[in-house]
C-alpha cells in the first residue's frame, strides 16, 4: 500500500510514530525557513512541514518543485503542532518528511478545489473529476450513499427482494417521452428505455415475488428543470397482498426510517390530505405544509359592494400573513408585480393592514369600510399585526396564483426552513385528467382525451368504479403521492390486477383493443394467469437525497450529471455518430 493512513485520520495519539500518507497537494506554502503543504485525500487534509534548513536538499527540491493537485506519497515522523488548529481535524498533529515521492504531477485546475470554488456551473460539469474532489461534492454523494445503504437495511428487514428488471424494453406509459434506442438486429425496431420499471415489477407480482424493490435507473426525455435530469434514479417498489393502508404504512416506516439513521431526526407520524384539500386549501397537489397560511374562500363575503373585479371573479380568495401587517408600500408593490409575473398570471393583488392599533386599511378602502373590513378579518382569522393578500379571477388559474404567493409569502417570512422537515401523504387523486394536448405520448389521432393522472394501471377507488362510465373526472383512484417540504418525492398506487377493469381503463383512455393488445397485451395476459392484488410506489431518489441535504438542485448529488439541455458536457454527448454506424443500423437522418 502506498499509505499507512488516510490523510484525515491521524492524532495526537499517533505522535512519535512513523507514517506514510498519499493524496493531492491542497498548497504550499515557503517561508524560507519553514515549508508547509497541505495533502488532501477523501478523508481529509493533513499537514506536512519542513524545516528547509534541517531538512535534506532532496526533501526540500522535491517540496519546491509541487505544485497544486500534485499526487504525491509521504512518509515520516507524527509530531505534534506547535500551534494546532481547529479547522482541521488533524489540527493537533503535522508530519515532518523522511520521504516524499512523486506519483504524478498535475496541471493547474481550471477552478480552484476549494469548499467555496471561483468555478462556474459549466467548468465544474465539464471537469466533474476535479469538482468530485471538492469537500460539498464528497459530501452530498456519502450521503446518497448512506441513504442507499439505509434504504436497502430496511426493506431486506421487511423481506423485499431487490430484482434487476431490463433496460431495454418497450414504451412504459409515465406520461413523458422515451429515450428510444435502434435494434440493428431488427432493422427499423427499436427499444425504448424504462421510463419506470412498471409492468416489471407488477409481473413480478404476478410471478409470486411479492414484495420487490429496486434503486434503479429511468429515463423521461422531458424538458429539463433544476429538480429534472433525463436518467434519473428511484427507490421503486411493489407489494402483494395488500391494500393502499399498508403501503402508506410500510413507506412511511421507510421515510422515518431514514431520516432517524441518516439525519438523526425523529420524524412525527405523517399526516395525510386528500388532493381535494390540497387544491381546496393550498392550490397545489404538493402543498408545503411547514407553515399554514391556508386559503379563505371570500366570495361570499366580498361580493355585492360594486368592486367590479369580486364581482366577476369566480372565486376570491385570501390568505392571512402572520405579522406582515407593517409591510412597506414599496414590499406590497413587489408582491402586486410578483404575481402579476405571466409564469403567475394574476392581474392584481388586494391587500389589507390589520394594525397593530385595531385598524383595517386596505387597497380597496373605496368600495370598503372598515365594517366589511372586519368581517374579511373575521373570516380570515386575522388579528392586529397580520396582512391580508387577496386574489381574484378564474378560479383554477387564482389558486394556482395563490398558491405561488403563499410560497412566496413563505420565503419572505422565513417559514420554509431547510432544516425542517414536513412529510405527508396525499391521498384520493383523481383516477383521469383531462388534456387537450396532442403529442408523441397522445394515442390515436384525436385531440382531447382522458389522461390517467398516476399511470393507466392504477386502480380506481371500488366505490368510484360505478362512475367510471358516467362522469370519469370524478373518479378518485387508489393513488397516493409522498410530499416533503412542498416536494413531490414519490408516489404510487393499487394497481388494477382484473383483466376487464384493465381493458377498460385502456378503452376510457383512447386505445382501441387492437392497440391495448399490442403495447400491453402481456400484461393483461399475465392477468388470466392468477394476478394477487397489488400495489407499490417510487421515490425519486435524486430529490428525496438533495431535499435531506438541504439543496435545491438535483444535479448536486449525481456523480456524472447532465445539463440544462440534457448534455453531459464532459463526455460531450449526445454527439453525431458515424455514417457506417447510422446505415448498420438502417437509419437515414433527416436532411
Ligand atoms: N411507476 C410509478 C412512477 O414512476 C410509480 C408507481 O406507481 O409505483 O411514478
Amino acid at each position: 500500500m502506498l499509505r499507512s493512513h488516510t490523510c484525515g485520520e491521524l492524532r495526537i495519539n499517533h505522535v512519535g510514530q512513523t507514517v506514510t500518507i498519499s493524496g493531492w497537494v491542497q498548497g504550499i506554502r515557503d517561508k524560507g525557513s519553514l515549508l508547509w503543504i497541505d495533502l488532501r485525500d477523501r478523508y481529509g487534509i493533513t499537514q506536512i512541514t519542513i524545516e528547509t534548513e534541517n531538512a535534506s536538499k532532496d526533501i526540500v527540491d522535491i517540496a519546491r518543485s509541487l505544485g497544486r493537485e500534485f499526487v504525491i506519497s509521504v512518509s515520516g515522523k507524527v509530531v505534534e503542532r506547535y500551534s494546532k488548529s481547529d479547522k482541521l481535524e488533524t489540527g493537533d498533529i503535522e508530519i515532518n518528511p523522511d520521504k516524499i515521492t512523486i506519483l504524478n504531477t498535475a496541471i493547474i485546475p481550471p477552478f480552484t478545489i476549494e469548499d467555496e470554488t471561483d468555478g462556474g456551473d459549466d467548468l465544474r460539469m465539464k471537469y466533474r473529476y476535479l469538482d468530485l474532489r471538492r469537500n460539498p461534492v464528497r459530501k452530498n454523494l456519502e450521503l446518497r450513499h448512506r441513504l442507499a445503504i439505509e434504504t436497502r437495511n430496511y426493506l431486506d428487514k421487511l423481506n423485499f427482494l431487490e430484482v434487476e428488471t431490463p433496460v431495454l424494453i418497450k414504451s412504459t406509459p409515465e406520461g413523458a417521452r422515451d429515450f428510444v434506442v435502434p435494434s440493428r438486429m431488427n432493422p427499423g425496431e427499436f427499444y425504448a428505455l424504462p421510463q419506470s420499471p412498471q409492468t416489471f415489477k407488477q409481473l413480478l407480482m404476478v410471478g409470486g415475488f411479492d414484495r420487490y424493490y429496486q434503486i434503479v435507473k429511468c429515463f423521461r426525455d422531458e424538458d429539463l428543470r433544476a429538480d429534472r435530469q433525463p436518467e434519473f434514479t428511484q427507490i421503486d417498489c411493489e407489494m402483494a397482498f395488500v391494500e393502499q393502508e399498508d403501503i402508506l404504512n410500510t413507506f412511511e416506516g421507510l421515510v422515518r426510517s431514514l431520516f432517524k439513521t441518516v439525519k438523526g431526526i425523529d420524524i412525527p407520524t405523517l399526516s395525510r390530505m386528500t388532493y381535494a384539500d390540497a387544491m381546496k386549501y393550498y392550490g397545489n397537489d404538493k402543498p408545503d405544509i411547514r407553515f399554514e397560511m391556508k386559503f379563505v374562500e371570500l366570495n361570499n363575503i366580498v361580493k355585492g359592494q360594486n368592486f367590479k373585479v369580486f364581482d366577476d371573479a369566480q372565486l376570491v380568495v385570501g390568505i392571512c400573513a402572520k405579522g406582515a401587517a407593517e409591510y412597506t408600500r414599496k414590499q406590497l408593490d413587489e408582491l402586486t408585480e410578483f404575481v402579476k409575473r405571466p409564469q403567475i398570471g394574476a392581474t392584481g393583488l388586494v391587500y389589507a393592514r390589520y394594525n397593530s392599533d385595531g385598524t383595517i386599511k386596505s387597497s380597496v378602502d373605496k368600495f370598503y369600510n372598515e365594517e366589511e373590513l372586519k368581517k374579511w378579518a373575521a373570516a380570515m382569522n386575522a388579528q392586529a399585526g397580520d396582512l391580508i393578500l387577496i386574489l381574484a379571477g378564474e378560479e383554477n388559474k387564482t389558486r394556482k396564483a395563490m398558491s405561488e404567493l403563499r410560497l412566496e409569502m413563505g420565503n419572505r417570512l422565513g417559514l420554509r426552513d431547510k432544516n425542517t422537515f414536513a412529510c405527508h401523504w396525499i391521498i384520493d387523486f383523481p383516477l383521469l385528467e383531462f388534456s387537450e394536448e396532442v403529442d408523441s405520448t397522445s394515442i390515436g389521432e384525436t385531440g382531447g382525451r382522458w389522461h390517467a393522472k398516476h399511470h393507466p394501471f392504477t386502480s380506481p377507488k371500488p366505490e368510484d368504479i360505478a362512475l367510471l362510465d358516467s362522469d370519469p373526472g370524478a373518479v378518485r383512484a387508489n393513488a397516493y403521492d409522498l410530499v416533503i417540504n412542498g416536494v413531490e418525492i414519490g408516489g404510487g398506487s393499487i394497481r388494477i390486477h382484473d383483466k376487464n377493469l384493465q381493458a377498460k381503463m385502456f378503452s376510457l383512455l383512447g386505445f382501441t383493443k387492437e392497440e391495448a393488445q399490442a403495447q400491453f397485451g402481456f400484461l393483461m395476459n399475465a392477468f388470466e394467469y392468477g394476478a394477487p392484488p397489488h400495489g407499490g410506489l417510487a421515490f425519486g431518489f435524486d430529490r428525496l437525497c438533495s431535499l435531506i441535504g438541504g439543496a435545491d438542485v438535483i444535479r448536486d448529488f449525481i456523480a456524472f450529471p447532465k445539463n440544462n439541455s440534457g448534455r453531459d458536457v464532459m463526455i460531450n454527448s449526445p454527439s453525431p455518430i458515424a455514417q457506417a454506424q447510422l446505415d448498420e443500423l438502417a437509419i437515414a437522418l433527416k436532411k
